[in-house]
């Protein structure tokens, strides 16, 4: 059960509720929003507490919910979350949204001709890890905070926006002052000191699913970003670990289905990872506007075959736009643009 509490309700009267609510032996966890205060009930919930909730005259609505994800479930946002950009990009309404670029900022001139070949290809948003969840220690780790810079001054040059990847809870602030939306990524999927300090922020956050997480682990991950009052989660699906040693990753579809009936947060399929072979990208960024996505993370390099990271997976800008082209295709056939 969520409690939503009225709008502009001073603190001194806050207090006084929870004190109610403690009476009653009801626990709660606060989320602050812009104007208003939600109360999460954490456990069990009598019917005559809470009718006395419901009549309460601090109360403006209560939400029930049986969902052990009570802000990321549907019921709690029905018409569905929409996540504005600075630069006027939406994530969650009808237009499809693309996030494309290296996996890696290599130096300054291939971010800036990256960031020109993205512009041209008519995606909105630049990607390029400055810090790099690598497998192997030795391998290169992603150039820091320059690269961050790199990576603004490439995308303000074209009036992009900026997706890029924050590891470590102690970057935060620092990443926070280059970037338009935090990526998590799926190795850091659970790491929860690190959701709860992206769910103070306010900046929007995509989250990837672990290789190895179900819906339910994604969707109880997105929570602890949206209990600290950060409305704005989006959810990816990048490719789980199954049997098939062929492709690097099996992208699950079926996530995406899934995901936009059971949550109101926008869904992004990265068909990049979930393959890990170029030649299979723009099939399956097709397939996933088809099964309902919001859009794509590609990524795409200006010489694929010498991209310091993910070299197989990187498509050329000649193919992102091959892509664009037919995926715009694919979204007004499921009345989409
Ligand atoms: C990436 O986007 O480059 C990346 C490291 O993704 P993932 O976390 O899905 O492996
Ligand atoms: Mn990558």
């Amino acid at each position: 059960m969520i409690i939503f509490l009225k709008p502009h309700l001073t603190l001194d009267k806050e207090k006084e509720f929870r004190k109610f609510l403690v009476d009653r032996n009801v626990n709660v966890i606060p989320v602050r929003r812009r104007d208003q205060t939600l109360l999460v009930v954490a456990g069990r919930f009598g019917e005559l507490a809470k009718r006395e909730v419901e009549n309460h005259h601090y109360v403006e609505k209560i939400l029930e919910t049986d969902k052990p994800y009570k802000l990321a479930g549907m019921s709690f946002n029905k018409s569905g979350t929409k996540i504005k950009l600075p630069k006027g990009t939406v994530i969650g309404n009808k237009h499809i949204v693309i996030m494309a670029g290296p996996c890696s900022v290599e130096t300054k001139e291939q971010i800036m001709t990256s960031a020109k070949e993205v512009k041209d290809s008519g995606s909105q948003i630049l990607r390029g890890g400055a810090f790099k969840p690598r497998t192997g220690p030795y391998d290169f780790q992603g150039l820091g905070k320059i690269g961050l810079h790199f990576l603004r001054e490439a995308a303000d040059r074209m009036n992009l926006s900026v997706i890029t990847e924050v590891l470590d809870v102690r970057d935060i602030e620092m990443i926070e002052k280059y970037t338009d939306i935090f990526q998590v990524g799926t190795r850091n999927m659970q790491n929860y000191p690190l959701l709860k300090e992206l769910g103070h922020s306010r900046k929007p956050v995509l989250l990837k699913r672990g290789m190895w997480a179900t819906y339910k682990e994604l969707l109880l991950a997105a929570e602890y970003i949206l209990l600290g009052g950060n409305e704005n989660v989006i959810l990816c699906e990048r490719g789980i670990r199954t049997h098939v040693p062929e492709t690097r990753f099996t992208l699950d579809l079926n996530a995406v289905a899934y995901l936009k009936h059971e949550t109101h947060l926008p869904v992004i399929v990265d068909p990049s990872h979930g393959t890990g072979r170029a030649n299979m990208v723009r099939a399956m960024s097709k397939a996933a506007i088809a099964a309902g996505a919001d859009g794509l993370l590609i990524e795409a390099h200006t010489n694929p075959l010498k991209s310091v990271s993910d070299a197989d997976q990187a498509i050329s800008m000649q193919e992102l736009k091959k892509l664009v082209k037919e995926v715009k295709r694919v979204a007004e056939a499921v009345d989409r643009k």
